[in-house]
């Protein structure tokens, strides 16, 4: 290709080839190629504006892996899960990580396989457990010659978006308890009170996606015996652990909220999450093969072992599996409670730091998980210029990404703003953050006039009659 201004052939200077002057291809395939170095840096520069993964603190999920393990991943990028026969180890890896799951969440099931899946995220977890769920429930409706065609599910407003996407998919009728101030987790009675005979199950939260806190599974538990021996139901949980599944184990092992409880037949995470593995993956494991249905399983033996393969996807990279398995034999258990304990450490500093700024309140006093949400001081919220949406902005100056969005349903009126501190946040960060945080605040202080978001939330009140002073 010559290019028009200096008759050269040279496809290597890449800001000197035709390309460079082009805009990107947007809507058809090119006619022509372009050279890999060129191609390479026109791919890379679209992504150059954005947020530095690390400094992502709106995502649950890994932006930080070791050398080690990020290379055992490069190099596994070509592998497809799915084709067990050409790569066998791999699928035993993938059943020794199920296994560790299982143990880690004290499974009672004896065996060499424990029982249960990977999956792409928490989200292919939390359906698999539901599916297993909801044709438990069928099962049993058909043998006692009931009707079966009313399905539904009982959890907390504070769900994260999979579940209503399960509920719609599987058209299971999605009863939830309101999240209040008083009530911020699941609130136990109201929970047993929207249960019937048609509850497939009851769905907890460790660390609710909203707020950073966990549901009372053991309270739960407790309720939901004393409710299935006076109706005969049998009435289980399925504990979605998305955040919490790899955080209670290191850091709060003697809280009982997994398979050491009762009715707790299946749990979900995210290995892309507090299981330090780059995305995507998940888990979900049962307590027993019996609460996995047969229709769901698809058993492989020719591993010299009885591995039973579970899944909505087919194909899948095989790289994350790896990435788990090297994870848990690096860190062991000693790591994962050092780098979590290390997160919680600096999330505790960040709440206390954030919960001094005057115009700021902590939404919960302790941490359940190495996250947290505040919001605006009511008083100072009534004459304020700025809103947490405008504080989002600011510090997107100084590249961090602090997310601020309101409640679920019923208390949708409160704008909150969240933190996740994960592994790649150091103290040192934090001071920056918080030193941002402070800046941005004192510049927002200085506004003579409402931003457009003080002036859309003054409008919305006023819709509601209430009384503002701006
Ligand atoms: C993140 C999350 C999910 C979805 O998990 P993915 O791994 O993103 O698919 C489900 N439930 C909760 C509580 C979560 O925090």
């Amino acid at each position: 290709m010559k290019d028009k201004d200096t008759n050269r052939d040279d496809g290597s200077i890449i800001f000197g080839s035709s390309q460079m002057r082009e805009p990107a291809p947007a809507e058809f395939i090119p006619k022509h190629g372009t050279p890999a170095e060129t191609a390479y840096q026109i791919v890379k520069d679209e992504t150059f504006p954005q947020t530095q993964p690390r400094l992502n603190l709106a995502t649950f999920v890994t932006t930080y892996m070791d050398d080690y393990g990020t290379r055992l991943m490069n190099e596994a990028v070509g592998v497809n899960y799915i084709d067990e026969t050409e790569y066998p180890r791999v699928a035993v890896m993938c059943g020794r990580c199920i296994n560790m799951v299982a143990n880690m969440w004290n499974t009672p099931e004896k065996g060499d396989w424990k029982t249960g899946a990977l999956g792409i995220g928490s989200s292919e977890a939390c359906m698999l457990g539901g599916v297993a769920a909801w044709l438990r429930w069928r099962e049993r409706r058909k043998s006692e010659g009931k009707p079966y065609d009313k399905p539904n599910l009982v959890m907390s407003t504070a769900y994260q978006v999979v579940w209503e996407k399960f509920c719609q998919l599987w058209q299971i009728e999605m009863r939830t308890v309101p999240i209040t101030h008083k009530n911020p987790t699941l609130d136990i009675n109201e929970a047993i009170s929207m249960c019937d005979e048609n509850t497939i199950c009851v769905v907890p939260i460790m660390g609710v996606t909203w707020t950073g806190m966990n549901d009372d599974v053991q309270a739960l538990d407790n309720a939901l015996d004393k409710f299935n021996r006076k109706t005969g139901y049998d009435i289980p949980i399925h504990v979605d652990a998305a955040s919490g599944g790899f955080i209670m184990p290191f850091l709060n092992p003697d809280k009982k909220w997994d398979f050491r409880l009762k009715w707790v037949l299946s749990i979900s995470t995210s290995g892309h999450k507090y299981g330090l593995v780059y995305p995507g993956l998940g888990w979900v494991v049962w307590k027993d093969k019996k609460y996995l249905p047969k229709e769901m399983a698809f058993s492989v033996n020719y591993l010299g072992a009885n591995i039973t393969q579970v899944g909505l996807n087919f194909s899948r990279p095989a790289a994350q599996v790896l990435g788990q398995y090297y994870n848990f034999i690096h860190l062991g258990m000693d790591g994962y409670r050092a780098i979590h304990a290390n997160s919680m450490d600096i999330a505790h500093y960040c709440h206390h730091s954030i919960g001094r700024i005057p115009c700021f309140r902590n939404y919960a006093d302790k941490l359940d998980n190495p996250l947290f949400i505040w919001y605006l001081d009511p008083e100072y919220d009534k004459t304020a210029k700025w809103t947490l949406f405008d504080l989002q902005d600011k510090l997107m100056e100084s590249g961090w990404m602090v997310p601020a969005y309101t409640m679920p349903k019923d208390i949708e009126d409160m704008v909150v703003m969240r933190i996740v501190v994960r592994q790649g946040m150091s103290r040192d960060m934090a001071d920056m953050l918080i030193a941002d945080i402070k800046s941005a605040v004192a510049e927002l202080e200085k506004l003579e006039y409402p931003t457009p978001s003080r002036v859309a939330a003054i409008n919305a009140e006023k819709q509601k009659g209430k009384v503002y002073t701006h």
